[in-house]
């Protein structure tokens, strides 16, 4: 595997692959299994895979977790190599970010759930992906259902700028108690850790009751509550797959999407059903 440190040396990569389908995967490493399904997906599907590890501070708002968070470069590059990626590419803010030039999420998606606590934040996935997408200029891209608003997000960007790039969306790859598997459950000690499964069992209440014939969004929120109780919930709900809140589910056409705090740490999560 190739590790590319800056834009040149990606260009040279890129030189040498001309012509062969090329996959990414854009992360901010401290990577799991989560990220590993990625880059085995993009390996299955392309002749070149390469995965990016930034830690995007464009994303981060004032007085969130920048600085603490998880960094680990040695790990990622086995990751990334195990799963047999062909490049990881680690470039610096400083070359991401010759100028404060920025791309607009859109902004009906953009205010919505994650973006009503976090103003601008995907104003800064946007900016960054554009730059990775010129970069970089991948035939796929892979990315995370657990991260669902960020994906519809990166597909209306995609087909907005007329990027020729398909998005590829990833199942939540979940540790096994349910909880699903990111960089910020690091941040959990051992009871946050029983804690966080509320949030995934949560979900569960909300298919079992699907499945019982209850289709009330209001219901299901209802019972969630009580399953997450007594964590601190910033949202729960049911949206079509646009993101359009809905009043009742419609299977095979609806999410039911969670963010809730476990002590200090925000944590989110996802059903598509
Ligand atoms: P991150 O490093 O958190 O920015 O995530 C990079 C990519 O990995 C995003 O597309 C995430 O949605 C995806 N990802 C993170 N956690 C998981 C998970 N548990 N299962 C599947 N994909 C994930």
């Amino acid at each position: 595997m190739q590790i590319l440190r800056n834009i040149a040396e990606v260009k040279d990569f890129l030189i040498l692959n001309q012509g062969k389908e090329i996959g990414f995967v854009p992360t901010m490493g401290a990577l799991h299994a989560g990220h590993e399904s990625l880059i085995k997906k993009s390996v299955q599907d392309n002749e070149v895979s390469i995965v990016s590890v930034f830690v995007n501070p464009t994303q981060f708002l004032a007085g969130e977790d920048l600085e603490k968070y998880p960094r680990d470069e040695a790990h990622d590059i086995e990751v990334a190599k195990a799963a047999g990626a062909t490049a990881i590419f680690l470039p610096d803010v400083s070359q991401m970010y010759p100028s404060d030039i920025s791309i607009k999420a859109p902004s009906a998606l953009a205010s919505i759930l994650e973006g009503a606590t976090r103003p601008g934040h995907f104003d800064g996935v946007c900016t960054i992906l554009a730059k990775f997408f010129n970069i970089i200029r991948p035939m796929r891209a892979y990315f995370g259902k657990k991260d669902t608003q960020q994906l519809i997000i990166v597909q209306n960007l995609v087909k907005s700028l007329f990027f020729d790039i398909e998005i590829v969306p990833c199942d939540i790859i979940r540790a096994g108690d349910g909880l699903a598997l990111s960089s910020r459950n690091s941040y959990l000690d051992e009871s946050e850790l029983i804690e966080a499964c509320k949030l995934y069992r949560a979900l569960v209440k909300a298919k079992a009751l699907v499945s019982a014939g209850t289709f009330s969004s209001d219901v299901i929120k209802a019972e969630m509550a009580k399953v997450l109780n007594p964590l601190k919930i910033d949202y729960i709900e049911i949206c079509d797959r646009e993101l359009n809140s809905i009043n009742q589910i419609q299977i095979d056409k609806s999410i039911i999407l969670i963010a809730a705090y476990v002590g200090k740490t925000r944590l989110i999560d996802n059903l598509w059903l």
